[in-house]
């Protein structure tokens, strides 16, 4: 695996990809702490093309100055050992400067697509992820990214993003991967003590039984319906301590996002209505 740090690097190693058409490349964008959901998409990157690239950057343009950039998990050693087993092909880990993040051309997100969710929450969150991906997507120029259903609301805005590009990058998503317990992994996983980690598995746990009891229900599926479950959801969730910032249903998912402790935590769970 190559190690990319600078720009002439990037380009020295990438001119031979993009210039044989018989090479696609498949790009993993990542904040690192890499756990194995960030693996499963490497593995999916490498299943859908000749070549694989990971970025590893921690993104200050998405974090509120509340949020928790500084204490963001930062583990490059172990980060590298589990990509060079997966054999990714090329890592890139800029060390962009202030100045140079600051000059980046700014892309905002679709307003309708963020006004919701997590981009109700975190204002001005998705303009980040915006310009950051669409940044490394005209540096790297992949054919394809793989982004996971975990940050679904990121992956439709992305979605979107490139169709008003008309940009020719394919976005793959790659489902969400989880612990045996449920929890769906997350580098801020890192944060949780044992105990927390026991009580978060709740999440996974009541969006299951709430989505088979709302399968398996014989009345017709309707709103009031969906607005019921909805609220048992965040009833129990209350119920067994969690701060809950919504539940809530959109893309036919049922999406939560709650906080343990100070540690934010988000889930999803498709439902055939
Ligand atoms: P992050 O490093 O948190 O910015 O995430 C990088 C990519 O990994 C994003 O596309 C996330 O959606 C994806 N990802 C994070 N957690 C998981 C998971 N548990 N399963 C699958 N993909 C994930």
């Amino acid at each position: 695996m190559q190690i990319i740090r600078t720009l002439d690097e990037l380009n020295e190693n990438l001119k031979s990809v993009w210039e044989n058409d018989n090479e696609l490349l498949a790009y993993v964008p990542t904040m690192g702490a890499l756990h194995s959901g960030h693996i499963s998409l490497v593995k999916k990157a490498q299943e859908i093309a000749q070549k694989t690239i990971v970025s590893i950057f921690v993104n200050p343009l998405q974090f509120s100055p509340s949020e928790d950039f500084s204490n963001y998990p930062r583990t490059y050693e172990e980060d590298i050992v589990k990509l060079l087993a997966t054999g990714a092909d090329f890592l890139y880990y800029p060390d962009f400067d202030q100045a140079y993040i600051e000059s980046i051309q700014k892309v905002k997100a679709s307003e309708e697509l963020s006004a919701c969710l997590c981009g109700a929450s975190r204002p001005g969150h998705f303009d980040g992820v915006c310009t950051i991906v669409n940044h490394f997507f005209e540096l790297i120029k992949p054919d394809f990214a793989v982004f996971g259903e975990k940050d679904y609301q990121q992956l439709k805005i992305l979605e979107d993003m490139l169709l008003r590009q008309q940009s020719i990058i394919e976005l793959v998503p790659g489902k969400i991967f989880r612990e045996e317990s449920g929890l769906a992994m997350s580098s801020r996983n890192n944060y949780l003590s044992d105990e927390e980690k026991l009580l978060a598995a709740n999440i996974y746990r009541l969006l299951s039984e709430e989505k088979k009891s709302f399968e398996d229900s014989s009345l017709e599926s309707n709103s009031e319906m969906i607005d019921g479950t909805l609220m048992n959801i965040r009833k129990k969730l209350m119920q067994l301590g969690f701060d809950v910032d919504y539940v809530d249903f959109k893309w036919s998912r049922i999406f939560v996002a709650v906080k343990v402790g100070s540690t934010r935590l988000i889930d999803n769970i498709e439902i055939n209505v």
